[in-house]
């Protein structure tokens, strides 16, 4: 199975900044057949950027698109129209569910909408701080697991991926604390299993990632987490030599 190291700009760079900073990314990263480098800029870049891409060094993913292909949708950007310029979609991240108010029903719709374009949607789930105090994790992840997968079917399972991001340790949010590799291996655990639950054996060839506060310090020991096949980097993705250093890291730790 590959390494996965996904970069999330969220809404940073401009157009050109984004340009410039690819162009650098590309020149300076190391070319590692079995490590898979993506990068999520603004919905605006993705297009230019995807003419600049090397893919045979880089894929892109969209950070968001809407569920539906066409139609009366002010203001959205559909999977169908980003079909052929990126590879991957972020689905489902916090920053949607909580501040954009996006649900599990929508999520899911946008799940096999990537999907049907042949767009790998890499669906983000994780617990926020309070729900782990009150020791809700384990509903929260499998809430979050069924209804984002609600619309896929076992022969699509292997378009997804699925990336395990506790919202309290995402560096944006308020007084984010890193996870501990013990944290973390136990909800991959319990996202194993509930695939299996779901899905039967297939589900064990489901990438896992992990994201929340990656560095290149602790890249090495997310990367060994039992079960993590990759890193969901935000920060740390929009400075060149740590984002370089986390891929190196994972070509280091897989070899
Ligand atoms: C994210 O928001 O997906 C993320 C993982 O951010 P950070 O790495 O900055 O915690």
């Amino acid at each position: 199975m590959k390494t996965y190291i996904v970069g999330n700009w969220k809404l940073n760079f401009t157009v050109g900044e984004a340009s410039i900073y690819l162009h650098k990314l590309l020149k300076a990263m190391p070319n590692y057949r079995d490590v898979e480098v993506v990068v999520a800029p603004s919905l605006i870049a993705l297009q230019p950027l995807s003419l600049q891409v090397d893919r045979h060094k880089m894929k892109l993913a969209a950070q968001n698109a809407f569920y539906r292909d066409t139609g009366a949708f002010t203001g959205e950007v559909s999977f169908a129209q980003l079909r052929g310029i990126v590879d991957y979609a972020i689905v489902g991240h916090s920053e949607r569910r909580y501040i954009l108010r996006e649900d599990d029903k929508m999520i899911a719709k946008k799940v096999a909408a990537a999907v049907r374009n042949k767009i790998t949607p890499i669906l983000c789930i994780g617990e926020t701080e309070s729900e782990r105090a009150f020791g809700e994790t384990a509903d929260v992840i499998r809430d979050q697991l069924t209804g984002g997968l609600s619309e896929v079917s076992d022969d699509m399972l292997d378009k997804v991926i699925i990336a395990y991001e506790p919202v309290w340790a995402i560096s944006s949010t308020k007084a984010a604390k890193a996870a501990a590799p013990d944290e973390i291996a136990e909800v991959v655990r319990l996202i194993r299993a509930s695939l299996v639950d779901m899905y039967g054996a297939v589900a064990e060839r489901v990438p896992v990632l992990f994201g929340g506060s990656v560095k290149p310090v602790n890249a090495g020991a997310y990367l060994t987490v039992p079960g993590v096949d990759g890193l969901l980097v935000g920060g740390s993705s929009l400075i060149l030599n740590e984002f370089v250093d986390i891929i190196e890291v994972a070509k280091r730790v897989r070899s």
